[in-house]
């Protein structure tokens, strides 16, 4: 177990296009003191989409050098490209006492719950197939071959929702991110970290 001041790790993960992304950037406005750990990848950058705030963009020699070197905390081959969690940022971020959270593919997740048993996970589902394919196409960021890739992965992807902690259906935004924000209450009102936070009322409330 972790001792009650250190952080909490949230890992979230969903099949391609379920809305993971916009559903944790509404709730990183809803809850600042969460830190998103930005990941490595070799996959090429979508347009808009920027060197260390999306992503760490590097070539596949480059990832293959740092699994090498052990920086990644997890990593894994997702829809033909490498993704990986850097292990110092999420493990300083943690010390410092920060809720930490990982968009990450269900092998990710499951690395992650056997180094870090203490984590909370999360599974996005879509509504419904269709609607999945349709959220993919309209969010126009991918080519047709890779849609068709990542339609064709979200079977897997979905086959091991069960592993999660929580699974959270995207079909109406608001009620999804009041989901997830329910959850991230909820581990905070976990009685040792209550305990750790609240000593001077647990001593006045325990006085004779
Ligand atoms: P999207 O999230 O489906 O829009 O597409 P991305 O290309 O951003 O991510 C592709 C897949 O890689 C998703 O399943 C992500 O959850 C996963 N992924 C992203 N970053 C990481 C990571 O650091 N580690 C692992 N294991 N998976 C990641
Ligand atoms: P992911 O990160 O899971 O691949 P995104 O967050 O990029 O997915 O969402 C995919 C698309 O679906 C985006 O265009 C997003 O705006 C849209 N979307 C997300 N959630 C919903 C929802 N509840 N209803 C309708 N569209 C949604
Ligand atoms: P995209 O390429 O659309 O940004 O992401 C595709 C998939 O890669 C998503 O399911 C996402 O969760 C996963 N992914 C992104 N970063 C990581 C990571 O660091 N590790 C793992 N394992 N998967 C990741």
């Amino acid at each position: 177990m972790s001792t009650p001041a250190a952080g909490t790790l949230f890992v979230v993960a969903a099949p391609s296009g379920a809305g993971k992304s916009t559903l944790v950037n509404a709730l990183l406005e809803r809850e600042p003191a969460i830190s998103l750990s930005i990941s490595h990848t070799t996959r090429p950058p979508r347009p808009g989409e920027e060197y260390g705030r999306h992503y760490y963009f590097v070539e596949r020699a480059e990832f293959e050098r740092e699994v090498a070197e052990g920086i990644f905390l997890e990593h894994a081959e997702v829809h033909g490209n490498l993704y990986g969690t850097s292990r110092t940022t999420v493990d300083g971020l943690l010390a410092q006492s920060r809720d930490v959270l990982l968009e990450i593919d269900w092998q990710g997740a499951r690395q992650i719950r056997a180094a870090k048993p203490d984590c909370v996970s999360v599974f996005i589902l879509p509504p419904s197939r269709p609607e999945l394919e349709r959220r993919l196409r309209g969010r126009g960021s991918d080519a047709p071959e890779v849609i068709e890739r990542r339609l064709h992965n979200s079977r897997e992807e979905i086959a091991h929702a069960h592993e999660f902690d929580y699974i959270v259906v995207n079909d109406r935004f608001e009620d999804a991110l009041d989901d997830l924000q329910a959850i991230v209450h909820a581990v905070r009102l976990r009685s040792p970290l209550q305990w750790a936070r609240h000593p001077a009322l647990i001593d006045a409330l325990l006085a004779p």
